[in-house]
């Protein structure tokens, strides 16, 4: 059983290729280029869980690239079993001073990647009748957050793509689910203000920011077999942001 998970250098992508690892399967690690790999123990992390773990370069913005990475990592695993759509970037600013250059890039990262990564990895779990994706939304997605419009729009994004691939997808025996974080302390959180730490920290009912393995325990559970019947959802991992 293969995992492909994009943007997994570091942060909440390694975690989650690390915790896959841990689960028995064999993990395909996409980032950026050679660059985004450099201090990252991720590949020797999913190694020692005695998997195979590979490095594939890919910018999940650019549809060509998408196709290429699914049909390499299919050729060298010999399929795909679970697809985690985790890149993503943030160009923070409020909506008065928001270029398009900041708009377009985070709605190409984190928005068009999923559409590019779910239409030919779906396209492969389809012919298969089986196989499960995981996309990586947030809570600015659902809740909205000053600052964020262009975040909050391509994670807002992703939940309709979401519903929708799982509708499209279903009937093949694909299931499409979404996991929503809230503040997870990562090298992304550490570029926001003390202000908005602050503000958000007296929203969450557990009072602590949530870890990357806390995540990755939610995408370990939606592509076991135990989420066999679960599609369409979107699972909120954010210590009651919400309540
Ligand atoms: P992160 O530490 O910045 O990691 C994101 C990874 O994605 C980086 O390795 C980055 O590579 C890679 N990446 C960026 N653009 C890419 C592209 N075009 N193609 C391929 N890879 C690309 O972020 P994180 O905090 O772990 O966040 C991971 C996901 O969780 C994101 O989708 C984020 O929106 C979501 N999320 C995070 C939080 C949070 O509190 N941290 C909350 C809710 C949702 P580089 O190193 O080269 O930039």
């Amino acid at each position: 059983m293969t995992a492909l998970i994009t943007g997994a250098a570091r942060g909440i992508g390694k975690a989650i290729a690390v915790r896959l690892a841990k689960d028995g399967f064999d993990i395909a690690v996409n980032d950026l280029n050679e660059a985004a790999f450099e201090g990252s123990d991720v590949i020797e992390l999913c190694e020692s869980f005695g998997v195979r773990a590979e490095r594939f370069y890919a910018n999940v913005a650019d549809s060509r690239e998408c196709e290429a990475l699914v049909k390499a990592v299919a050729e060298i695993f010999d399929g795909i079993d679970v697809l985690v759509n985790n890149a993503g970037i943030t160009r923070d600013g409020l909506m008065a001073r928001m270029s398009d250059e900041q708009y377009d890039s985070v709605i190409a990262v984190n928005q068009k990647s999923v559409f590019n990564m779910m239409k030919y990895a779906g396209n492969l779990m389809s012919r298969a009748k089986k196989g499960s994706i995981i996309n990586v939304s947030s809570v600015a997605g659902i809740y909205g957050n000053p600052g964020q419009m262009n975040y909050a729009a391509s994670k807002a994004a992703i939940i309709g793509m979401t519903k929708t691939a799982a509708k499209e997808l279903g009937r093949r025996g694909v299931t499409v689910n979404a996991i929503a974080p809230g503040f997870i302390a990562t090298p992304m959180t550490d570029k926001l203000s003390e202000e908005q730490k602050a503000a958000m920290l007296s929203q969450i009912a557990m009072r602590r920011y949530g870890t990357p393995e806390e995540v990755a325990g939610a995408v370990s559970f939606l592509a076991s077999a135990d989420a066999s019947y679960i599609t369409g959802q979107i699972v909120e991992i954010s210590g009651g942001l919400s309540m």
